[in-house]
């Protein structure tokens, strides 16, 4: 963190507490330049979202991903980029509107096998098939794509 009174860049934390509704970390800093102590805080980052998985590993969500399965499911069927796009705003608001930190990929599955079972039944099949069987989303597109081959 850089010294608001020198500009040097190091420093070291000489006290770290909670600021008292608990929704912050205060941390007192001492530039190792001139010896200025200064305050930062820390706040948990608004707007991330994590993914958790069957095996309770941890990614950050991407919308990429999301929108990758569902492409993967509708390949050559009569959906469409305009379609998969808005179901995949559609599942994210909805994900948001959740305003949790952390979702299941397995909720995120289900959501997004609700909204492909009134657009396009083979669409549906395809993905409920493969990602039922599978806990992991990259298997589930490597299984995928070995499917549409
Ligand atoms: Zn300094």
């Amino acid at each position: 963190m850089k010294c608001p009174k020198c500009g040097h860049d190091e420093d070291k934390v000489v006290d770290s507490r909670p600021s008292q509704d608990n929704s912050a970390i205060r941390r007192r800093r001492e530039c190792l330049e001139c010896k200025e102590r200064f305050t930062t805080y820390e706040y948990v980052e608004q707007g991330t979202l994590t993914v958790t998985k069957s095996d309770n590993r941890r990614e950050p969500y991407d919308k990429y991903k999301l929108l990758y399965g569902i492409k993967l499911a509708c390949n050559k069927r009569p959906v469409t980029p305009k379609e998969i796009e808005a179901m995949a705003s559609e599942i994210e608001l909805q994900i948001k509107g959740k305003n949790k930190n952390e979702i299941s990929s397995h909720a995120i599955g289900e959501m997004v096998m609700e909204k492909l079972r009134p657009i396009d039944e083979i669409a549906y099949v395809r993905f409920a098939s493969v990602y039922r069987k599978f806990k992991d989303k990259e298997e589930f597109l490597e299984e995928m794509k070995k499917l549409l081959e």
